[in-house]
């Protein structure tokens, strides 16, 4: 019988004899072991296999070597195989070995991230990786980070920031106040900005509608002759890597004219922003630094675990104030505190794998796998080229727009080309045409990767001729 008093003694068992981690580590190794030719999709079979998670809440327990078996079994098979290097959707990273593995000790030290006095040792992280991402990114020396949990949160910090900041200057309490008859703020973005930030947009009330649309070049880039005259009532939404095409805007053109106009920039580079650490795209992020907020990911192009985005703010007192309410019972700790920079409180300790990823790759090491995702991504629109596939793009960071010779014909291949399961890519419009998006965001990708996935394009469009 699991009577409470039993449960905790079986709890105090399993966490002495360690069995169950033992067991847990086979069945991840044998993962990983796998994860180079596995299918990047799930098998119809495993997908079908789901259906065992389906129950009624139980009753009773049940052991805890059953409930990892069953886990592995039904789970590992259905999983998206993000790690093994031809995953291509969206703009997903995989995890560098030295994060994970410190995400693995982490798990057990189990820290929350709110308060210094709840855990000295995460506010010790992020206080040294907050400078770290400054010299790397080359932002001003004011600037301080959030650790949240992507860069859409990234985004709805920055944003709260611009709003308080502005409506300060106009002396309006938003604290006290809220939107409730503030002065209005414009906002004036890309016609090809990410969903992601049309949620902060929405959700801290100024209204889709009220967005100022600025047309774009072939590549997604602003047209800085098409931005409307800027004013210091204005946030100004700037781009790191388009979604599809992965193009920056020219940032030097646009943000020193915004700058005079005393309008907020944010720079949304959730996977782009990373080209700031490398010397060889110096040219895409010129200018970068003198926007006011940046938002990025480190679960996509620096590849740690997933769960890890960081908002970044040259204006500490806009940030912090526009996050916090406070509380009485709050013991606010001589050192950082990180859920001041955050709309959390209690919050995971992201901060270790993020650490343990930047201090084991180096700004070196960084530079190198960031240049290797630009190598196999100019890699793979060569030899689709080659194939007779049509690259939509310049490749000037790490994504590939694809397209056949008809949309009919894109749209057959790409669906062959994820029933064939060898790699994954998703679709996308690009200017009104059906395309393929590629994107080459994990450390583990080679260029035998690169050239496996070809052939499986080639494949695909064979396959679709003969359909359609
Ligand atoms: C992925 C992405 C986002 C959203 O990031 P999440 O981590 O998924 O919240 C925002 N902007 C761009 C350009 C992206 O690629």
């Amino acid at each position: 019988m699991n009577t409470p008093q039993n449960t905790q003694v079986n709890m105090f068992s399993e966490m002495k004899d360690k069995a169950l981690f033992e067991q847990v580590k086979s069945y991840a190794f044998a993962y990983a072991d796998e994860a180079a030719d596995r299918n990047i999709f799930p098998t119809k079979d495993a997908l079908q296999g789901l259906s065992g998670f389906v129950e009624k809440l139980p009753d009773k327990g049940t052991e805890a070597d059953k409930v990892l078996e069953m886990l592995h079994r039904l789970g590992s098979p259905a999983t998206v195989n993000q790690i093994g290097g031809r995953y291509y959707g969206f703009v997903n990273g995989s995890s560098v070995p030295a994060g994970l593995a410190a995400k693995w000790l982490a798990d057990f030290w189990d820290q929350n991230a709110a308060l210094e006095v709840m855990s000295p040792l995460v506010s010790q992280l992020e206080t040294v990786v907050e400078a770290w991402l400054r010299e790397l990114l080359h932002l001003p020396e004011r600037t301080v980070a959030g650790f949240v949990s992507g860069t859409t949160m990234a985004i709805f910090c920055a944003l709260s920031a611009a709003r308080y900041r502005i409506l300060q200057r106009q002396g309006w309490d938003l604290k006290a106040k809220g939107m409730y008859g503030a002065p209005r703020i414009r906002i004036v973005a890309g016609k090809q900005t990410h969903s992601s930030v049309l949620r902060s947009i929405v959700s801290l009330g100024f209204g889709k509608d009220n967005i100022e649309w600025v047309e774009v070049d072939e590549q997604g880039r602003i047209l800085p002759d098409e931005i409307p005259p800027l004013d210091d009532k204005t946030i100004l939404l700037l781009q790191a890597g388009e979604v599809n095409s992965g193009a920056f805007d020219p940032f030097e053109e646009i943000c020193t004219k915004a700058k005079e106009s005393g309008a907020w920039i944010h720079v949304d580079g959730a996977f782009g922003l990373w080209a700031g650490a490398v010397d060889a795209f110096q040219d895409l992020t010129q200018g970068m630094a003198l926007a006011n907020s940046w938002s990025v990911d480190a679960h996509k192009t620096l590849n740690t675990p997933y769960d890890c985005g960081i908002v970044l703010c040259e204006d500490k007192e806009a940030l912090i104030s526009s996050l916090q309410a406070s509380g009485a019972y709050l013991v606010y700790g001589e050192k950082r505190d990180g859920m001041l920079y955050t709309p959390s409180m209690s919050r995971r300790s992201r901060i270790i794998e993020l650490w343990a990823v930047i201090k084991y790759l180096g700004k070196a090491g960084i530079e190198e796998m960031i240049l290797g995702l630009h190598e196999r991504s100019r890699q793979f629109a060569e030899e689709l080229q080659a194939q007779g596939f049509q690259v939509l793009n310049e490749v000037v960071f790490n994504q590939v727009i694809v397209a056949c010779d008809s949309d009919t014909l894109t749209e057959e291949t790409l669906k062959n080309v994820q029933d064939l399961r060898e790699c994954w890519c998703g679709g996308s419009q690009w200017f009104g045409r059906m395309v393929i998006r590629i994107s080459v965001c994990s450390w583990a990708t080679t260029a035998e990767d690169v050239s496996r996935s070809v052939a499986s394009f080639v494949k695909a469009r064979k396959l679709a001729q003969v359909t359609i």
